[in-house]
């Protein structure tokens, strides 16, 4: 039986509706800051990843508008025709210098970037070993390939070693975040490139939420733990998070990325990003990297906040990176506590399912280089004030 498209809409819209998990875009007016106002509502944003408040800073701003000046706005092409601008060209040496590798090669997105670079890679026959908590965009990039696929629990590199073990035919990729976007840990990543070197197998890294944030100058989570191209061949981060600006890129040896730029689909097929955004990322990387007196502070806020957290018995998860999430269970709730923060002045994401396992809805709160101590402070004593329902919701 068919249905119309209309008719088959409504049913699913229905489905998602009865699930309590209907979502809706708030429209954000101004600048991305810690202040913001979203649906007429002016309140203070942890949920951002502008990890080094860099997003609306206004030396991004202006050098991007300069650019537009000179450059205009569009690419007009792909990468491979004529969208390779100078100002891309200047991003890739940079970046590769900051994370300590031969080359780089920008995306227009973290997500193209992780489809592209896994699906060019590796293919039907081969094996991809991944976190169970991957980011969705190294989930599809493997779903794409057409490689088997073996899930080890999270962060748990002994199962990761038996299911590579287990791959006894074709390449093997070890595919990871380096911290969870959703949990804040850390992939155990000397482990993982040890176990990566004695199986023989790829080790891939999407350091998104490192980058900018830990290691000297910011390179990122993998530099951090000293990890060279010999241990992590495959290095891929975002520009839209801690750099400010919109865009990703993978970092490796120059026969790798040379490869990658021939194959890579999501690159190939899609116009190249605006080079005045180049501009604006490569502004942001040298802020980034010049960024220790904001890491600085961005440390002192998670701290902070941590050590409040944990006085009001909140449930904290282990993590020291700037994604603090209150591990809640049930979604009805992280949705209660996420609507009763918003009625006091803080926006803070409820995070359920699909996004994460049923029974997993959290809130996400994320620090930034750009809130300031009385801010957490103040956000504290609303969770403070909120949690009452919260536990009430709980035990009921
Ligand atoms: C945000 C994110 C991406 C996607 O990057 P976009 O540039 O936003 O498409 C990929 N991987 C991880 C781990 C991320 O957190």
């Amino acid at each position: 039986m068919t249905q119309t498209l209309a008719a088959h809409c409504r049913e699913r819209l229905a489905a998602v509706r009865a699930a309590e998990r209907f979502r809706r875009r708030r429209v954000i007016e101004g600048a991305h800051a810690p202040q913001v106002v979203a649906d007429g509502q002016r309140c203070v944003n942890f949920c951002s990843n502008d990890y080094l408040g860099l997003a609306a800073e206004p030396a991004l701003a202006q050098r991007m508008a300069r650019a537009g000046e000179r450059l205009g706005t569009g690419s007009a092409a792909s990468q491979l025709v004529t969208g390779h601008n100078v100002e891309h060209a200047a991003l890739e040496a940079e970046l590769a210098d900051w994370v300590g590798r031969e080359r780089a090669l920008v995306f227009s997105t973290g997500y193209a970037a992780n489809v592209g670079v896994v699906s060019a890679l590796m293919t039907g026959g081969d094996h991809i070993v991944a976190d169970a908590l991957n980011h969705a965009s190294l989930i599809d990039g493997a779903r794409l390939s057409g490689a088997s696929k073996h899930v080890y629990r999270h962060a748990d590199a002994v199962d990761a070693a038996d299911k590579l073990a287990a791959c006894d035919s074709g390449n093997r990729m070890l595919l990871t975040d380096s911290v969870f976007s959703m949990d804040g840990d850390t992939a155990p990543l000397c482990a993982l490139a040890e176990l990566a070197a004695v199986r023989g197998a790829w080790l891939t890294v999407d350091d998104a939420h490192g980058l900018g944030v830990f290691g000297a100058q910011g390179a990122g989570r993998v530099a951090e733990a000293g990890l060279g191209s010999d241990r992590v061949p495959l290095l891929l981060a975002t520009l839209g998070k801690s750099v400010g600006a919109a865009g990703a890129f993978v970092a490796g040896d120059d026969d790798v990325i040379e490869a990658i730029l021939q194959s890579a689909r999501s690159l190939i097929f899609s116009t190249a990003p605006p080079p005045a955004l180049a501009a604006a990322a490569r502004e942001g990387v040298a802020l980034a990297r010049a960024g220790d007196a904001r890491r600085r502070h961005l440390m002192a806020l998670i701290e902070r906040f941590r050590r409040g957290a944990l006085e009001l018995g909140l449930p904290v998860e282990p993590s020291d990176s700037p994604i603090q999430p209150l591990m809640l269970g049930d979604e009805a709730q992280a949705l209660a506590v996420s609507d009763a923060l918003l009625a006091r002045g803080f926006l803070v994401g409820a995070i359920r399912p699909p996004t994460v396992a049923p029974g997993t809805s959290r809130l996400r709160i994320t620090l930034t280089a750009g809130h300031d101590e009385a801010q957490v402070d103040a956000l504290l004593a609303a969770l403070a004030a909120v949690r009452p329902a919260a536990d009430s919701r709980r035990s009921a």
